[in-house]
């Protein structure tokens, strides 16, 4: 059975303690999936396909990670795909009340799933995409907080 772990996430963009979480868990697995969420409660900057080509950009290094799309439940996707760890990563205490209520809520509808919580990096616990798209907006340096092609795609977008 190859090992097949998903990272869901919005992604909107992917930051450098996104692509941290991934270097380090694509060794572990036979494939990693970086599963783009297509939420309907929060507005994003990019588009799903944008997102998804970020994502590969930034990736293309990591020969077994691939980018795909969900709008359901992402143990659904799971048991499609034969993928059997959600991978999640924990940056301040305040991220570990939401992880453990969505591990949990994961656990009763499919238990035959595990959530892996991997610890941000040091250099990395403070970036959010959040906070990069205030400080892209408010004129801020990027450097080192997303791959120099969402410094590009940012950069595009604020100028519209
Ligand atoms: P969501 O909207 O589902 O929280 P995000 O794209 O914001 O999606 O994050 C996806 C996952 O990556 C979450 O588990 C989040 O805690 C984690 N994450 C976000 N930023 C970082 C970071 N700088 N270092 C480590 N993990 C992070």
């Amino acid at each position: 059975m190859s090992r097949v772990a998903v990272y869901p996430g919005s992604f909107d963009p992917i930051t450098m303690g996104h692509v941290d979480i991934i270097n380090r868990i694509s060794p572990l697995y036979d494939e990693v999936i970086v599963l783009v969420a297509q939420s309907s409660q929060k507005q994003s900057l990019f588009t799903p396909e944008e997102r998804r080509g970020l994502i590969e950009s930034s990736l293309s290094h990591l020969k077994n990670v691939k980018v795909d799309f969900f709008h359901g439940l992402t143990t659904d996707y799971m048991k499609k795909h034969g993928a059997q760890v959600i991978v999640r990563g924990l940056r301040a205490v305040v991220d570990f009340e939401y992880e453990m209520t969505m591990a949990n809520m994961n656990k009763k509808i499919a238990p035959e799933i595990e959530t892996l919580l991997v610890f941000a990096s040091p250099e990395y616990y403070y970036v959010s995409s959040r906070g990069v798209k205030e400080l892209a907006f408010n004129g801020g340096a990027l450097k080192d907080l997303v791959p120099q092609v969402v410094i590009e795609a940012m950069q595009k977008k604020i100028k519209k």
